[in-house]
């Protein structure tokens, strides 16, 4: 009864609305580690900063800093920084983002 009711509201939702019913279980430890920050100073291009579609990445004060609560997991940036220089310490039972649909 409560689910068809949900589903009905749902109908309607704008796609705005349905991205806030994406819920995050944050962990306290980033799951996305900058192997050397070394790396990065010489980095020329600082890709992450670009390629990440939840601007997690971003470089100041001669540091790439990581907003990890923020990704959405796309897996880009295993791929994406042209030193490998991100590392993903995933899955981490239970954490991560977690999708609710109906
Ligand atoms: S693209 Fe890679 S090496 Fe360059 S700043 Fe980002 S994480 Fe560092
Ligand atoms: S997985 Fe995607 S959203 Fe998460 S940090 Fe990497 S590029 Fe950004």
């Amino acid at each position: 009864m409560e689910g068809d009711q949900r589903m009905s509201e749902n109908k309607g939702s704008t796609i705005e609305e349905k991205l806030y019913t994406i819920r995050y279980k944050v962990d306290d430890i980033s799951h996305l580690i900058i192997k050397d920050q070394q790396v990065c100073v010489k980095c020329e291009t600082k890709e992450c900063n670009d390629f990440c579609p939840a601007d997690v990445y971003s470089w100041a004060d001669l540091t790439t800093h990581v907003a990890f609560e923020n990704c959405i997991e796309c897996g880009t940036c295993r791929i994406g920084c042209p030193d490998y220089n991100i590392e993903w310490v995933y899955p981490k039972g239970g954490h991560g983002i977690t999708y609710k649909f109906g």
